[in-house]
């Protein structure tokens, strides 16, 4: 089933829990409460916590299994497969039969499948859930969300996860959402390359890069990384947006995913190679797009 979310984000007032208050899950706890719904949060550094409820309101809690006690739909968005096995089995020991857990952060499809045996004994739903359209979407509430698991339990979710998604879509069944984010970063990862590949090589040609830029995104070469990086990688900035450390991650997903499942990902591997070069020069926290500094070094 595929499933398009409605424009009308209005949907009656839930108690959620939102588990994990970092750059993306501020953001989106903030839009569930804005929505009207009762959010209860939960963030392993506490002071987070307490600052999201001074702008929010609602409610701090000290653990997942607090936060998720009484909740209609749980969500979460931390970090790599640990992270989500520790906070989401916590927070399903706590949780009513019937209720929901959508996993928003990006993690191995074997890590959701387990995830979802897990909510399945204690009754409850589990989606992976990850989402793409880094810290703006997660602001503008403008992000993509690709959702694997039980449909019935997507079709109770999906009017929440509208109030941050534009696009909130039924992927298939546990694991499917994961695998449609690793599709979301192969087609990323040698794009950006390539883009980097094209400005430095307008730098040596001793073009004006800007120019370069504003004429061939108008053609056939124009993609959001052109619109949106091309013009930072001219200018040496790549202080912002998505990290390289979270781009390892998710390389490592994919390629472990293509060793199981025969897919041929030479260029996916090679890029991942060339982030371990940007991680050891010290680009760990730098935007996706400093793969320029590679070439400009
Ligand atoms: P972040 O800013 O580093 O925040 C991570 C959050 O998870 C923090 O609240 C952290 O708590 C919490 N956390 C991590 N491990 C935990 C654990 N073991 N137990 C409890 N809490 C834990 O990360 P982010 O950028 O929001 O990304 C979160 C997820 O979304 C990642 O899977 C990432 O790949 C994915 N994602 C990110 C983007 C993006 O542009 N940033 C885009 C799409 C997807 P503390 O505050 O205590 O550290």
């Amino acid at each position: 089933m595929t499933t398009q979310a409605p424009t009308d984000r209005s949907t009656a007032p839930r108690k959620v829990a939102f588990l994990g208050l970092g750059t993306m899950g501020f953001p989106m706890a903030g839009h569930l409460a804005k929505a009207g719904h009762t959010v209860t949060v939960y963030n392993r550094t506490a002071a987070k916590a307490d600052a999201w409820v001074a702008a929010h309101g609602g409610r701090a809690a000290a653990t997942p299994e607090e936060a998720a006690t009484g909740a209609d739909a749980v969500f979460l968005c931390v970090g790599g497969d640990d992270d989500v096995r520790a906070v989401a089995t916590e927070a399903i020991t706590a949780m009513a039969p019937g209720a929901v857990i959508a996993d928003h952060s990006t993690v191995s499809a074997a890590v959701s499948r387990e995830m979802d045996g897990v909510a399945r004994a204690h009754k409850v739903f589990f989606l992976d859930a990850p989402v793409s359209g880094g810290q703006a979407g997660a602001e503008n509430g403008a992000l993509t969300v690709m959702v694997g698991g039980d449909a019935d339990a997507f079709a109770r979710a999906q009017p929440l996860m509208a109030a941050y998604g534009r696009s909130v879509v039924h992927m298939g069944p546990s694991g499917a959402g994961q695998l449609t984010k690793m599709v979301n970063q192969i087609c990323i990862a040698g794009l950006v390359q390539a883009l980097a590949e094209g400005m430095s090589f307008a730098q040596k040609a001793g073009l004006d890069g800007h120019k370069v830029v504003d004429v061939i995104s108008k053609g056939a070469a124009q993609s959001w990384q052109m619109d949106n990086r091309a013009r930072t990688m001219l200018d040496g900035r790549f202080d912002f947006g998505f990290a390289v450390d979270w781009m390892r991650k998710d390389l490592g997903i994919v390629l472990d995913e293509a060793r199981r499942n025969g897919a041929t990902v030479p260029v996916t591997a090679l890029v991942d190679q060339f982030y371990a070069d940007v991680q050891a020069m010290g680009g760990n926290r730098l935007d996706t797009s400093s793969l320029m500094k590679r070439l400009t070094r």
